[in-house]
């Protein structure tokens, strides 16, 4: 599983429809600073299903939609698509099938909120049960390194450890779906 494409119109600075295409295993994003690098990471994570302002580094929830500038007038709607290679099959479940994977989701300015699997309604645990067990899994993603990070890792008390190292085994799923059965 690779990804191998963003596309985002009125989230953060990326007021107007951009696509960022990935096409190789290797992609560093270089520019001035307040240019928008930070904010790029910020929409993958948001888009799947980052619930943490601090991570999102914004003051509430509707502060991810372009606020406007000098020059532009706020816009009412964010939106962010990644694309994933899927090829190699690593998504299993009922987008096996499929060699490219679309996730989207959508922020109205009045809190309404929407997210799509390949340009269908789904909810945002859809989204978060696909990637369980992939190192994107929830709170337990390890694929999205920042600052501080490193050092959580090192610090970190052995249940935390252990909750990595399910997500990276691929186990995380069956124990969330467990937790899940025996709280009905
Ligand atoms: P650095 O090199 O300093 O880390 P960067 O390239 O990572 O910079 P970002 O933090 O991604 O920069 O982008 C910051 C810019 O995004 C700022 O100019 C800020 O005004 C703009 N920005 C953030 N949220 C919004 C928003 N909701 N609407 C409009 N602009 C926004
Ligand atoms: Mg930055």
């Amino acid at each position: 599983m690779r990804l191998s494409g963003i596309k985002l119109a009125g989230f953060k600075s990326f007021v107007d429809p951009t696509h960022l295409p990935l096409p190789s295993n290797l992609t560093g994003v270089v520019g001035p600073n307040g240019c928008g690098k930070s904010n790029v990471i910020d929409a993958v994570r948001w888009v799947l299903g980052e619930t943490s302002m601090k991570n999102l580094r914004s003051a509430d929830a509707e502060d991810v939609i372009f606020n406007g500038s000098k020059t532009r007038k706020p816009v009412g709607r964010a939106s962010v698509e990644l694309i994933f290679d899927n090829s190699d099959g690593q998504i299993a479940g009922p987008f096996a099938a499929y060699a490219e994977i679309s996730v989207r989701r959508e922020l109205m300015r009045d809190g309404n909120s929407q997210y799509y699997l390949n340009s269908r309604k789904c909810l945002k645990r859809d989204v978060t049960d696909l990637f369980l067990g992939t190192g994107l899994g929830g709170k337990n993603q390890y694929a999205i390194i920042e600052q501080g990070m490193v050092s959580r890792m090192i610090e970190a008390k052995p249940e935390e450890l252990r909750q990595w190292l399910e997500e990276a085994a691929g186990i995380s799923k069956y124990k969330d779906r467990r937790r899940e059965t025996e709280s009905r």
